[in-house]
């Protein structure tokens, strides 16, 4: 099927116009045009090879929101004409534990990438969403709820999942204190979805003229981490904190901060160890963990929560021609809150 978009070539190259053929249809594949394309912080970090060696050429994109332009023969779940999403991964081993449990992510084989890696055949690249086609098993896409603008859905693939599961994980409610660490991508679809399942919410933020925003978005707090000494006087009562920044930031300032049994949950992936003191956990009994996007059975479940409370990204729209300025704005967490490529515009 004849596809275009846009690649990287190497490194430290700009992306740039690319054709490319993804599979014809399967019989248990629905095919469709994608509309909006996010642009996750993951994508830069894979194009750049911060997290290690990548394939070349990559077309990036896991937050992809489309409409299903023709069904297999076996489709049950979708029909031509259905909102589509597709996420983080495009397919897994299907039997192992984490697979029959849904936590598809966590497949003991390793996750099939929407991108960066191969497909389930070992020799297919996987070509991503800043594309304008794509085609996929039905089990590995979900439903779109109708009363949802599809480009702020678009990043809910990624970025919404990514901190919905951790809230839903370790149980954020009324009566519990959340700290959301970055009001980027991840963080502002953190926040929204920490307020409507009632929680105390504080956003930690090293850009002071975010603010407005967060307290918009319902944040009941906001803490500027720019200044020296910004958790000298704060008490140690939250329950959560979800650490989405990507920074080398001190993470024991945040695990001072959590409550006898807290715990501060890694979300953003730096490139290098963090440092910790065993002091400082088993003190108050606290936890330090890690989330990684969530399976399928949950991504749906966001969806429609969204969907309920009428929750989508607070998006800018651009051409796929802004793709590289987009990512410079992105590194310098100068985005409101997630770039969202056109991608019927490719
Ligand atoms: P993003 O939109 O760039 O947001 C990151 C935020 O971190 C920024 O908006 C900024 O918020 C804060 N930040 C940036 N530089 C900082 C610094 N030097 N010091 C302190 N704070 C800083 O990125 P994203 O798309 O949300 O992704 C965030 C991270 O999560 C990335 O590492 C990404 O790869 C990772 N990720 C993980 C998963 C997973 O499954 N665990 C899934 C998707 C993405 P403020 O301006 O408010 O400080
Ligand atoms: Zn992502
Ligand atoms: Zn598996």
């Amino acid at each position: 099927m004849k596809t275009k978009g846009y690649a990287v070539l190497s490194a430290s190259a700009p992306l740039e116009p690319f054709t490319f053929e993804r599979r014809e249809l399967g019989v248990s594949d629905v095919a469709l045009d994608i509309h909006y394309a996010g642009i996750c912080h993951s994508d830069i970090h894979q194009a750049r090879e911060e997290w290690g060696p990548a394939i070349f050429p990559m077309v990036p994109g896991h937050e992809i929101a489309g409409i299903v332009t023709e069904v297999g023969s076996s489709v049950t779940k979708f029909k031509v004409g259905d909102r589509i999403g597709v996420g983080v991964f495009v397919d897994s081993c299907r039997k192992c534990g984490p697979c029959l449990a849904g936590l598809q992510q966590y497949c003991d084989e390793g996750m099939t990438g929407t991108y960066n890696g191969y497909e389930r055949d070992g020799k297919t690249v996987a070509m991503g969403g800043y594309s304008d086609k794509f085609v996929i098993d039905e089990k590995y896409a979900v439903t779109i709820p109708a009363n949802l603008d599809l480009s702020g859905v678009a990043p809910l693939l990624c970025a919404g999942i990514t901190l919905y599961s951790p809230l839903r994980n370790w149980k954020a409610q009324k009566g519990k204190k959340v700290g959301v660490i970055g009001l980027g991508g991840l963080g502002h679809m953190g926040t929204k979805f920490a307020v409507a399942l009632g929680a105390d919410v504080t956003v930690f933020s090293h850009s002071p003229s975010k603010e407005a925003d967060a307290k918009g978005m319902g944040a009941h707090h906001f803490i500027s981490t720019k200044e020296e000494g910004w958790s000298k006087n704060l008490a140690s009562d939250y329950d959560l904190i979800l650490n989405t920044v990507s920074a080398d930031i001190d993470v024991e300032l945040y695990l001072n901060l959590l409550k006898l049994d807290g715990t501060l949950v890694l979300i953003g992936l730096p490139g290098k160890p963090y440092a910790v003191n065993a002091g400082t956990l088993l003190g108050k009994r606290r936890s330090l963990a890690g989330s990684m996007i969530g399976g399928m059975p949950e991504l749906q479940e966001m969806l429609n929560f969204c969907g309920e409370h009428n929750i989508v990204s607070d998006v800018e729209v651009i051409e796929p021609s802004y793709i590289n300025e987009a990512y410079e704005r992105t590194v310098k967490s100068d985005v409101k809150y997630r770039f969202v490529i056109e991608a019927t515009k490719f």
